[in-house]
């Protein structure tokens, strides 16, 4: 089943997609997509709902995050573009919660930026709590699956001395959406085709089956670091064809349209305005 919010920036409402693609209101039943409702997801009945009507503004699939994640360099293809040797364990960085926006919200170029990159995700929506998990019952802990786009300052990021974190969590850096899709409904997470383009032109075409650390291992692993919470979003590394790795590098400018989609997810569409 699809989930998804809707309405202005921070007032969004719970909804759903009904079987014909109609968004349905889901403020009757829970009161966010959020929480501890992400355990009990895949339970409700859209055609039971209201209808919304006209067509609003889509927010972040899931809200009240506590934390979000970002996983690098974890594809085979996408460390080979870069330069970089395939990590030997998960490099795990943190985006600021603030930087969160709807799937088709625009994106900022931050102040004097001239490097700012995109990189389409698997993101991974945590629904129960996860302390020391076993890697077989890692999925176990998940609530659904959506899109991220994991947008990244490369001189923030890599020239002002350390901590991805720099250049991930700039404002609007997070679109995430449109829905929520849950795991029985999006299938296995290792055979998801990832694409991206800008201004129409195909730049990431990846699938998530070379992924060096698969979901569940990623989970496991950051379970043994932190406990993960109900509305914890992980961002799991992202294919090849990031604006870095294009000969010569090119880079976003207000005014470019950045489209992406994963299989069966959805797809994001954003247009780069000046910060
Ligand atoms: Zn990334």
């Amino acid at each position: 089943m699809k989930y998804l919010r809707y309405g202005p920036p921070g007032a969004e409402k719970p909804g759903m997609l009904d079987a014909g693609g109609a968004l349905r209101d889901l403020s009757g039943v829970i009161d966010d997509v959020a929480g501890p409702a992400l355990a009990r997801l895949g339970g409700h009945d859209p055609e039971a709902l209201p209808r919304v009507e006209g067509t609003p503004r889509i927010g972040p699939c899931v809200g009240r995050v506590g934390k979000f994640i970002g996983i690098g360099l974890n594809y085979f293809d996408h460390a080979a573009e870069i330069g970089a040797k395939a990590p030997a364990e998960p490099i795990v960085f943190l985006k600021a919660t603030s930087s969160i926006a709807g799937p088709n919200d625009p994106i900022p170029v931050p102040r004097g930026s001239e490097k700012t990159d995109w990189e389409v995700e698997l993101g991974v929506v945590i629904g129960r709590t996860a302390k020391y998990v076993a890697e077989p019952a890692a999925l176990d802990h998940v609530a659904g699956y959506c899109v991220v786009n994991d947008v990244s300052e490369r001189a923030l990021q890599i020239e002002r001395g350390g901590q991805w974190t720099k250049g991930k969590s700039c404002d609007g850096f997070g679109p995430v959406g449109p829905w929520l899709v849950t795991p029985d409904e999006a299938g296995d997470p290792q055979a998801l085709r990832l694409t991206l383009s800008v201004n129409g032109d195909p730049r990431q075409d990846g699938t998530t089956a070379t992924m060096i650390f698969s979901v569940a291992h990623v989970i496991a692993y950051l379970s043994q670091l932190m406990t993960l919470h109900p509305g914890d979003i992980i961002a799991t590394g992202t294919p090849p064809g990031v604006g870095m790795g294009m000969k010569p590098p090119q880079f976003l400018r207000a005014g470019d349209v950045v489209e992406l989609s994963v299989e069966g997810l959805g797809t994001q569409r954003q247009e780069v305005v000046a910060g």
